[in-house]
């Protein structure tokens, strides 16, 4: 059946359709119109998978996916014609250049956690390079996969952008497959074995992963505004936020500070029963949620803690004085927990950062100018941004990923 879908997709690519430029900025208009028509459908999805709320629909994922659209759209000519390069003496009369073309079809395996950003936006760049490709999205965020599934036929060329349905084993299945690129966000346990099955092919890959997000607060900081965007981009989405802040760095004289902050700022987002609040999400099902509630065990929360199982619902929650080697500092927390760790200054809280696997996104607090300074010339990590979180994922300008190794 994969085989068989492969072997469809290959042949569209095969018959030279989407070589034409024209025929790439059609697709993407397509997907544009279908972001644009379906956006009421998409966000009820949303609302069904991870009881995500319109406004955040809309920010966290949809615009992004637009702006992906509309730099692809008025890009294109520039990205594809051939760029001429330095000639010498041998060949000062000859014309040098490099033709950019497509790679054949690709495969994209999309995560739950943003269901259409992850699965779409690498997509838009497959399109634009005029390429096939097959859209395998997560079975954990149901609804929008099945109105995926439903949707990209309506707008796109049906054999040149099949969606896969299923879990493990059919991506197992495609896996086997020869493709000409892998695309793939999720964790990293199965991204090595992503890459594995590549590899079997000479299958170049680019995968998208997690990890544990440091955040440093500097005694030298205005507090609470550092602590109502902690606030914002560690509950955002439940938690569940490939680059949001996973646990805080501090010093002791100001971690009772900021647990006092973060406890007004979430009486302020998501009033006195956050589980009532039409703005906090769920835990995508039932094995995340026993997951995350298993890292609390052991500590009593000085801030939330409550959960409820039927509705896969954990209150946003504060550790503190969190031991290094403590459970909950070993995985990406992917949920809503925020454990504080207390660091004696700077130079602890970097070696603390460098001790550990290089960091998806690393964020510091601090109106201190060398201290920034010298937390960036030090560390190492996919992205920085200093006193707020997430910034650097919004500029299309900056890359985005983890350090490559
Ligand atoms: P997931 O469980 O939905 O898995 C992702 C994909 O891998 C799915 O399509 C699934 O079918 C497939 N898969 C799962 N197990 C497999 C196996 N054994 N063999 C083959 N395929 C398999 O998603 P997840 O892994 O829970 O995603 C969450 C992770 O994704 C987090 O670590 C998060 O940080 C990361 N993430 C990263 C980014 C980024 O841009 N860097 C964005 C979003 C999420």
């Amino acid at each position: 059946m994969e085989w068989e879908v492969l072997q469809r997709t290959r042949e569209a690519f095969v018959s030279g359709r989407t070589r034409p430029l024209e025929f790439r900025l059609q697709q993407l208009r397509a997907l544009k119109r279908m972001m644009t028509e379906r956006e009421v459908e998409i966000t009820t999805a949303l609302k069904q998978d991870i009881n995500r709320s319109q406004y955040d629909a809309s920010l966290l994922e949809l615009i992004g996916i637009e702006n992906e659209i509309n730099l692809a759209l008025g890009n294109l000519k520039e990205w594809a014609a051939p760029r001429l390069v330095e000639k010498n003496l041998l060949t000062i009369s000859d014309e040098a250049y490099i033709q950019s073309e497509p790679l054949g079809v690709v495969l994209i395996i999309g995560a739950w956690n943003y269901p259409w950003a992850v699965t779409l936006i690498p997509l838009v760049g497959a399109i634009a390079a005029g390429n096939g490709a097959v859209v395998k999205p997560s079975e954990m965020s149901g609804y929008s996969s099945l109105l995926l599934e439903t949707l990209l036929p309506l707008y796109l060329d049906k054999d040149l952008y099949p969606v896969v349905m299923g879990g493990v084993p059919e991506t197992q299945e495609l896996l086997k497959q020869k493709f000409d690129h892998i695309f793939y966000t999720g964790s990293s346990l199965v991204g090595k074995l992503v890459m594995g099955a590549a590899a079997r092919h000479l299958t170049p890959v680019t995968l998208e992963l997690g990890g544990k997000s440091p955040c440093y607060i500097d005694k030298n900081c205005d507090i609470s505004v550092a602590c109502r965007r902690i606030t914002w981009g560690k509950f955002v989405n439940c938690g569940q936020t490939c680059i949001a802040p996973d646990y805080i760095l501090c010093e002791p004289c100001v971690q009772g500070y900021v647990v006092e902050c973060i406890r007004q700022t979430l009486l302020e987002f998501y009033g006195p029963d956050p589980k009532s609040s039409p703005d906090y999400g769920r835990i995508i099902n039932q094995t995340h949620f026993n997951r995350i509630v298993g890292l609390m065990e052991g500590y009593a929360p000085v801030l939330g803690g409550q959960c409820d199982a039927s509705q896969r619902y954990i209150a946003p929650t504060i550790l503190k004085d969190v031991p290094p080697h403590s459970k909950v500092m070993q995985e990406e927390i992917f949920g809503p927990l925020l454990p504080i760790v207390t660091v004696s200054g700077l130079d602890e809280a970097i070696h603390f950062i460098n001790d550990r696997e290089k960091p998806l996104a690393l964020y510091i607090f601090s109106s201190d100018k060398k201290v920034t300074k010298k937390m960036i010339e030090e560390t190492t990590s996919g992205g920085v941004t200093v006193n707020d979180v997430m910034m650097h994922y919004t500029l299309i300008s900056l890359p985005f990923g983890g350090v490559v190794v």
